[in-house]
């Protein structure tokens, strides 16, 4: 399970989580907003690096554009020039390895007669099997759980027939009746000739929020992307919140009954997915992973001569640690900033270097030196005992490993890539066993309760459904047999993590 991969299979040389896609929307007459969406896309590059695309709507025609690749890659001036109109979508995806294709690239697009929409999706929904049963895909054929979701609003509005043309409002409408049958994680934004629209599901697991331009509007999955072109942080949106931006506007509403709303935002957007210059509950991200390390060094000192961070997301909370602790912070590890995920490496020499493509040490700084190391999390634990063995070569005498979480035991199923429960090395060892199997000289992680207080949004509402395998929304039984180490939900999976509501039908993976 945590032992590199047998020869000639992708090495992971970073397993962390991943996040599963940036969202933004953008209204504004006058601008050039296909440059604009550009600028957001690059902002949110961190949440997904495998596809890009945006649609731009000139109030006639809405013109997609879309590939595999990084934001810069997908993109040029031309292109961008020649996309011309005052408002649109754009999304920037990550996926596991095997759905990873063109197909699966957003936004997913959509025409009903006269009529066009176009969809971009963060998150995973948990009852896509039964919602593309509902929409009549056969079992087997469906790519992913956003395409499910454009379909079903795309029949919402086939039924509803010719005169939705005519009905300036007709896919407000349409997503409005349609979202409350959508179960799981989703912060959604559609497009069509004339308006923006944007969607937080009731828990608000993925972040969402709405910035202001002189002449315009902008929904983003987080607030650096309105920075960067140029909008005022307005607000999150609240969870089962829906917003319509058009000429004459913003107007809220919400579509969700209300027993539905719960604000679960996922806990590790604040741990590591979102970027440090994020705001989230109101509070900077980047702050509340200094206070991770603070409440770390309070619960778990250690007699060292340096503390240091994995980077890069280990950083700030190694800087806390080093605040609380009085002993001096330093820089132990360089990353190479250009790495990519996998690395398909023939035999085990190539595999460790795999690692050291993306961590190599300092040795200056590490020779001799009892050592704290900070990170945010552990886990599949590959690269953790990796860096560790590189530390220890480059001379440290030894290694206090200190987690800014507590420990990764449950398979995520709103939208982050976290592998089965088989992959997580928590799910399957002791914190000693840990200790052992990382060869580190002792370990340990940050509590629940003290890594929420960190948050400085205690009491806002979190998913720590991965800590603690308590699910805020039920997962059907083909996704937790899927994540089970040996299809074996009942035993793998907690008794409360629901009752299977859905027949397995087909395997559907994740995808927004
Ligand atoms: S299960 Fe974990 S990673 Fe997934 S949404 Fe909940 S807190 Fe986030």
């Amino acid at each position: 399970m945590t032992s590199p991969a047998p020869g000639n299979e992708p090495v992971v040389v970073d397993d962390s989580p991943r996040e599963a896609c940036g969202v933004v929307g953008i209204y504004a007459p006058g601008q050039a907003v296909s440059h604009l969406l550009y600028l957001a896309l690059y902002a949110l590059q961190h949440r997904g690096q495998e596809s890009a695309g945006m649609a731009v709507s000139d109030g006639e025609t809405l013109t997609i554009v879309k590939d595999m690749g990084l934001v810069a890659t997908v993109f040029d001036d031309r292109m961008l020039a020649a996309l011309a109109g005052h408002l649109g979508i754009g999304q920037t995806r990550y996926s596991t390895t095997g759905s990873s294709s063109w197909k699966n690239s957003q936004p997913v697009y959509r025409t009903i007669g006269n009529v066009e929409f176009a969809l971009g999706h963060n998150g995973n929904l948990v009852n896509t099997v039964a919602l593309a049963d509902e929409a009549g895909f056969l079992p087997g054929t469906v790519e992913s759980d956003s395409d499910v979701m454009a379909e079903l609003v795309a029949v919402d509005l086939a039924r509803v027939g010719a005169e939705a043309r005519s009905d300036e409002r007709h896919l407000e409408r349409a997503v409005a009746r349609v979202v409350p049958s959508f179960e799981g994680a989703f912060s959604v934004v559609f497009a069509d000739e004339g308006h923006v629209i944007g969607v937080r599901d009731p828990n608000g697991f993925r972040p969402l929020c709405l910035g202001r331009l002189d002449n315009g509007w902008v929904l983003a999955s987080e607030s650096p992307a309105l920075d960067t072109v140029g909008a005022t942080f307005v607000r999150e949106l609240d969870p089962g919140e829906m917003v319509v931006i058009d000429a004459a506007g913003v107007r809220s509403s919400r579509p969700f009954d209300d027993e539905r709303v719960n604000p679960k935002l996922c806990l590790f957007e604040f741990v590591y997915f979102a970027r440090p210059d994020t705001q989230l509950y109101g509070q900077g991200v980047h702050h509340a992973r200094v206070r991770m390390g603070e409440e770390l060094a309070a619960h778990a000192p250690a007699e060292a001569d340096m503390v240091m961070g994995v980077p890069e997301s280990g950083v700030p909370a190694a800087e806390g640690f080093a605040r609380r602790s009085g002993i001096p912070f330093g820089h132990g590890l360089v990353k190479n900033r250009y790495i990519g995920r996998t690395f398909i490496a023939p035999n085990q020499r190539l595999r460790a270097l795999g690692v050291r493509m993306k961590l190599n040490p300092l040795r200056d700084n590490i020779a001799g030196q009892r050592l704290v190391v900070v990170d945010d999390s552990i886990v599949r634990g590959t690269t953790t005992k990796a860096m560790v063995q590189m530390l220890r070569e480059a001379g440290a005498s030894e290694v206090h490993m200190r987690i800014s979480s507590p420990p990764y035991r449950w398979p995520c199923f709103y939208g982050m890539d976290t592998g089965t429960r088989g992959e997580l090395l928590a799910a399957n060892l002791t914190v000693d066993e840990i200790q052992s199997y990382l060869e580190v000289d002792s370990l340990s992680y940050l509590t629940l309760d003290r890594l929420v207080a960190a948050t400085g949004a205690t009491g806002a509402g979190f998913c720590d459904a991965c800590l603690t395998g308590e699910y805020p929304v039920e997962i059907p039984i083909d996704l937790r047999r899927s994540a089970a180490i040996d299809g074996d939900p009942a035993r793998e999976l907690p008794a409360d993590a629901g009752l299977p509501p859905v027949a397995a039908t087909g395997r559907i993976r994740a995808s927004g």
